[in-house]
């Protein structure tokens, strides 16, 4: 999604979202909505630039923890995806006791679009835009399911209607007309969202470049089975596949992608199982189950400057990470050299 950022045309953001609905029409694909979450002491900043789909526990978890009274930062760059999904993630933003500003870095369109309004303050880039249209479904059957998808189509529909109302000070037919637009739904610019009164704020485009706003999509797992704690010795051999699943990695979900992933330290994606980077917890079929390895640590360690396209910032957490598994008295020395004279030795 990170070739959303920038100058973009609106006949080609138009296309590509009525593109990417179709294709949801066609052939609707349950998926998890993926998110990253960084938070700094009473600042929780959480990005969406995925497709919309089921709202995770863990971020329902992130948010609900979240201290009262802190702020919550939320950028989306997002062609949508679920309704359900967005009006979730809106209910949960709108019930947390502090600050919501919500930031529009590209394009917040459906499902997306209601998660924007979530904000106390709604911002949105110079070149960003935002689109609402009606819920949609496909229905096959008689005339009893389409009647009773009808009706809650219908009920979707007010309740998008009724969020616009108490963010906006558009007028009931104002929303009616957005919603419907010419075709099937209506396409704002930054400044057209300004006007309505939609947005608070139009923006500068963010201070990271577009390489760095497509490391949101990296994953980083904050969890590994066996916590924080200090690695065992044994035999350590990288993990395959087969030692976490017979499944094959395209019909995992993305749970139990993530499952797997917090064994590694690091992944660009969950696309692949070789895009999960420096393996250093035991999979589960071992007998140290889940726990560190001091081997695997110190071989990551090892590894870290080497993964391609790593940001800087992304190799410190990976470090950070790898190091409270190691016995406080390596830890004290210089873990790199350490780890280097290791690697060398192999
Ligand atoms: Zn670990």
């Amino acid at each position: 999604m990170s070739q959303l950022i920038g100058f973009q045309r609106r006949e080609d953001v138009e296309s590509k979202i009525r593109e990417f609905i179709q294709n949801e029409r066609s052939e609707p694909k349950p998926t998890e909505l993926r998110f990253k979450a960084e938070a700094k002491e009473k600042d929780l900043t959480l990005w969406f630039y995925d497709t919309i789909g089921d709202v995770p526990q863990a971020l329902a978890k992130t948010i609900s923890e979240h201290p009262e009274g802190g702020s919550i930062n939320v950028r989306i760059n997002s062609y949508g995806g679920s309704a359900f999904g967005g009006l979730s993630v809106y209910d949960l933003l709108r019930g947390y006791k502090g600050t919501v500003t919500t930031q529009v870095d590209g394009v917040a369109a459906s499902a997306a679009a209601i998660i924007a309004l979530a904000g106390q303050r709604i911002r949105i880039v110079q070149s960003g835009f935002l689109f609402f249209h009606r819920a949609w479904a496909g229905v096959v059957g008689n005339y009893r399911p389409h009647l009773q998808i009808a009706g809650e189509l219908r009920k979707i529909d007010i309740l998008i209607a009724t969020i616009l109302e108490s963010r906006t000070k558009l007028a009931k037919e104002q929303i009616e007309d957005l919603l419907d637009g010419e075709a099937d739904g209506t396409l704002l610019s930054a400044d057209e969202a300004l006007t309505m009164h939609i947005v608070d704020e139009v923006i500068e485009p963010p201070q990271q470049s577009v390489d760095s706003l497509s490391d949101v999509s990296l994953f980083i797992p904050t969890n590994p089975p066996g916590g924080d704690g200090e690695g065992v010795e044994g035999d350590w051999e990288r993990p395959v596949l087969k030692d976490f699943t017979d499944s094959s990695w395209s019909d995992l979900s993305t749970a139990e992608r993530n499952a797997i992933a917090k064994h590694f330290v690091f992944a660009f994606d969950l696309e692949t199982f070789g895009s999960l980077k420096l393996p250093h917890h035991f999979p589960p079929n071992h007998r140290n189950k889940g726990k560190a390895s001091l081997a695997g640590v110190r071989n990551a360690l090892a590894r870290v400057s080497m993964v391609d396209g790593m940001s800087e910032e992304d190799r410190d957490r990976a470090r950070a990470h790898l190091r409270k598994h190691l016995p406080e008295r390596e830890d004290s020395v210089d873990v790199d050299t350490l780890a280097l004279a290791i690697l060398r030795n192999l």
